[in-house]
């Protein structure tokens, strides 16, 4: 353990040196596409380098690190995270799980180890989406997913993303060039903090990821009428919050009755005009909820409705129900999740499942790859923040199992186990 922990010494150097690579000079904050983003993704691409890797960046800011396989034919397995931030972020989110697979792919090179299959690390440039408010760019690139309408979005101060590529060496019209075609993947591994403090109360260092969570974003709207604070009875007034109010205590109940399953915020709220004298004519407030069980999310979508109907009908106001966003879940791959779980015990560490609520690149790219990834305990589960924190012994727990896990699917394929029964798992 002693050797992982030195390791993990050498990750914590690495990712304080990148985090020191900002667009703020009192804060960590690397958006796509800026000064920073730039260094940072050439910083990357020259310790991928000194790494012994095969390394390039794309049209998009990923920085590709290979080592390759003399088979013919051999598939590739991508290590990946991300490289981009939220605005005033943590330096573990994104960066770790790059990391880590940099110091096991760095010491596979030293060993010169002979590969049955391709190895790619991918730092991808855009997984937060701050800039243009989408997700996932540099791993939609990758999975060929990228969707060319994309390149008319602006950021705020009117850039498109065309224009945004172009500048940092890219060419938006040869994206198509840097995906990776969808027979050509073997599997997917990510290693990311947990961003939430199950590991953290359980006092475990790794979790193993059985899912990721999708996702509906709507926006509802409550419209009563406006009225004196002083002069309405109560009995006449078409108060707009308090019947947002009902709604939400609703939604509150509803994921408590389901809580193993499904978790639902109302997260943003905003009363037109609002003032302590005036009652409320209009509510605007965002819903967010998350499952990984789709038929659930379904199903919890059209109680919501009914509800909106009932509140409406009863308080004579007008509801709306604008669905902004939607995501399936993602189940990880059975084969690849039990090697990791036979790894992380053979390793002395209690194997805990977790569902991930938070996206991955992992999302995009499980449309063309089994994927799997591993947690990492964060202190308190506090994320997108700059709190947010890994301890070095925890560090070295991901590249003990991630250097084993690699290695065990090494092992599984030179031993001709067909395909590490990796059975493609759609969502
Ligand atoms: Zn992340």
């Amino acid at each position: 353990m002693t050797n992982y922990l030195k390791r993990a010494g050498k990750v914590l150097s690495r990712i304080n040196e990148l985090a020191s690579i900002s667009d703020s000079e009192t804060y960590l904050t690397r958006v796509f596409g800026t000064a920073a983003f730039v260094e940072a993704t050439q910083k990357m691409a020259l310790w991928m380098r000194q790494a012994g890797l095969d390394t390039r960046i794309d049209s998009i800011g990923n920085v590709h690190g290979k080592l390759r396989s003399d088979k013919p034919g051999a598939k590739t397995l991508v290590i990946a995270s991300h490289i981009d931030t939220v605005v005033n972020a943590g330096k573990f989110d994104g960066p770790l799980g790059v990391f880590v697979g940099l110091d096991v792919l760095e010491h596979l090179f030293k060993n010169k180890m002979l590969l049955p299959f391709h190895i790619e690390l991918i730092a991808f440039s855009d997984e937060e989406g701050v800039r243009f408010h989408s997700t996932y760019l540099g791993s939609k690139v990758v999975t060929g997913d990228f969707d060319s309408t994309l390149l008319n979005f602006k950021d705020k101060d009117g850039k498109t993303l065309h224009d945004v590529i172009k500048n940092i060496g890219g060419d938006p019209y040869l994206l198509y060039k840097d995906a990776i075609p969808a027979d050509e993947w073997l599997a997917y591994y990510e290693i990311h903090i947990e961003q939430g403090p199950v590991l953290y109360e359980r006092n475990i260092p790794v979790g193993l990821v059985s899912g990721i969570a999708g996702q509906k974003r709507v926006e509802l709207t409550f419209e009563g009428h406006a009225g004196h604070a002083g002069t309405v009875p109560m009995d006449l007034r078409r108060d707009a919050l308090t019947a947002g109010a009902a709604f939400i205590l609703f939604i509150e109940d509803y994921a408590l009755r389901n809580k193993e399953k499904i978790v639902a915020t109302i997260g943003k709220l905003e009363i037109e005009n609002g003032a302590s004298n005036v009652i409320p004519g209009k509510l605007v407030c965002s819903l967010d909820i998350r499952s990984v069980d789709n038929q659930l999310l379904d199903a919890a979508c059209t109680e919501f409705k009914e509800k909106l109907q009932l509140i409406a009908k009863d308080r004579n106001i007008a509801t709306n129900w604008n669905l902004i966003q939607e995501s399936s879940p993602v189940v990880c791959n059975v084969g690849l999740n039990e090697t990791l779980k036979q790894v992380i015990i053979q390793c002395g560490y209690e194997v805990v499942e977790l569902v991930s609520g938070a996206g991955h690149d992992a999302v995009p790219v499980s449309k063309v790859s089994p994927v799997s990834m591993l947690f990492v305990r964060c202190d308190k589960g506090i994320s997108h923040h700059p709190l947010e924190h890994t301890e070095a012994e925890d560090i070295a727990a991901a590249i003990h199992v991630s250097e084993n896990f690699i290695g065990q699917l090494i092992k599984k394929h030179e031993n001709h186990y067909g395909n590490i029964s990796i059975d493609k798992v759609s969502s």
